[in-house]
C-alpha cells in the first residue's frame, strides 16, 4: 500500500495507525486466542496483509475466534482457494477510468481514488487488488485530477475513495479541497471513509473545520457492518459533523458470518441512527477473488432484507443492491 511519507507523523491518530496491528500471530495473542496461525494464513496475510488499528482490535470479543469484527480482518486459508467466478475486478474499475486517477460509472458524479492506504484491511474489500501504484492522484498536488474535472461540467460531485481518503494528512486533503473548490461547476463533495470507525481520534478539529467551512455541499458516507462498531467513542467524534449539518450515511456489505441476520442489521440501523448516521446501502458482496467465504446468496439477501423491513421504519432501511458492471447505477436486487 502506498501511503503519505512518514515525516509528517504528528497528529495522535497518525501515531495510533503507526501502531496498529499488522502481524496475525500477534493479534491472535493479544485477543486471547492460540496463536496457531499456519502457513496458509501467513500466504493469504502476504498477499493482503493484516492490518488493524488498536482500538478497533479492542472492540474485538476476547477469546472468541468467531467474532464477527475480526472475522471483517482476519487473513484465513478460504482466501486462497480460487472460486469460479471471483475475480481481480469485480466491478469493472479498470475500464472506466477518466484519468487523473478518476473513475466514472454514473451521470454527474465521478470517484477520485485518491489513495490506496487504509486504516484497516477489510477482507471482503472489492478494490483489494487495484494497482493504485499506476493510479494513485496524490502526487503533484492533485493536479491531474484537477484538469480532468475541469473539462467535465456535467461532473457536479467528486467523490473521494480509495483506499481511504481520510488516511491523507489534512494539509494534503487541504490542498484537494481547495482545488475543488475552485473548479465552479462543482457542487457537491462526498467522502467514503471507514476511518473515523476503525480509528475515531482521525476526525480531528482542523478536518471537522475544512468540511463544514467548504463552499461545497459535503457528506461523508461511512462503512459500518456491524452494531458493535458504533461505540460512544464514534458517536463523540461524529457530533461536531452532526451540529454542523453535514449529512451522513452508512453503507455496509453483507457479510456471511458477520451481519447476515435480521437482528443485526436492524440493531446497526438503530445504532448508527443513534450516532446522526442514516443507512444508504446494503451491498451485496462484490465476486473479488479471495472473498467467496463471505458470500450471501441473493435469495437469502432478499429474505433478510424484507425480515428488515419488517422490524424498522423506513428510513431504517438500507437500500439491498448490487454492483454490476455497465449498469447506469447500482442495481437494486
Ligand atoms: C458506487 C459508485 C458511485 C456512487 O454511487 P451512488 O449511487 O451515487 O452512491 C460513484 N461512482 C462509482 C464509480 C461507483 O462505483
Ligand atoms: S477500508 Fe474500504 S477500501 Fe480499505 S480495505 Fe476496507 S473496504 Fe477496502
Amino acid at each position: 500500500m502506498n501511503g503519505e511519507p512518514l515525516v509528517l507523523i504528528a497528529e495522535t491518530w497518525q501515531r495510533e495507525l503507526a501502531k496498529g496491528f499488522r502481524d496475525p500471530g500477534e493479534l491472535l495473542v493479544y485477543l486471547g486466542l492460540a496463536d496457531d496461525v499456519r502457513d496458509q494464513t501467513h500466504q493469504a496475510a502476504a498477499a493482503f496483509p493484516l492490518r488493524v488499528p488498536r482500538y478497533f482490535a479492542d472492540l474485538m470479543r476476547h477469546g472468541d475466534p468467531a467474532d464477527p469484527l475480526l472475522r471483517q480482518i482476519l487473513p484465513v486459508a478460504e482466501e486462497l482457494v480460487s472460486v469460479p467466478g471471483y475475480v481481480a475486478d469485480p466491478v469493472g474499475d479498470l475500464g472506466v477510468s477518466i484519468g487523473g486517477g478518476l473513475l466514472q460509472k454514473y451521470a454527474g458524479r465521478a470517484l477520485l481514488v485518491t489513495t490506496g492506504a487504509c486504516a484497516v484491511h477489510c477482507r471482503y474489500c472489492f478494490r483489494r487488488h487495484y494497482p493504485y501504484g499506476t493510479d494513485a492522484a496524490i502526487r503533484h498536488r492533485w493536479k491531474a485530477p484537477l484538469e480532468v474535472l475541469s473539462g467535465r461540467p456535467d461532473i457536479v460531485e467528486v467523490i473521494l475513495s480509495g483506499g481511504d481518503p481520510l488516511s491523507l494528512s489534512d494539509e494534503n486533503l487541504r490542498a484537494l479541497i481547495n482545488g475543488l473548490e475552485g473548479l465552479p461547476h462543482l457542487r457537491r463533495l462526498r467522502i467514503h471513509s471507514r476511518l473515523p470507525i476503525v480509528l475515531p481520534a482521525r476526525m480531528t478539529r482542523d478536518l471537522i473545520e475544512m468540511l463544514s467551512r467548504s463552499r461545497l455541499v459535503v457528506s461523508l458516507v461511512v462503512h459500518v457492518n456491524h452494531p458493535r462498531e458504533v461505540t460512544l467513542r464514534l458517536g463523540e467524534a461524529l457530533a461536531p459533523l452532526r451540529r454542523e449539518g453535514i449529512v451522513m450515511l452508512n453503507q455496509s456489505v453483507l457479510l456471511a458470518g458477520v451481519n447476515d441476520d435480521p437482528q443485526v442489521l436492524a440493531k446497526l440501523s438503530e445504532r448508527l441512527f443513534d450516532v446522526g448516521v442514516l443507512p444508504y446501502y446494503l451491498h451485496q458482496l462484490d465476486p473479488v477473488a479471495g472473498a467467496a467465504h463471505f458470500q450471501v446468496d441473493d435469495d437469502r439477501a432478499r429474505a433478510l432484507y424484507e425480515s428488515l423491513r419488517a422490524r424498522l421504519p423506513g428510513y431504517l432501511v438500507p437500500r439491498l443492491v448490487a454492483d454490476r458492471p455497465g449498469s447506469a447505477a447500482k442495481v437494486p436486487l
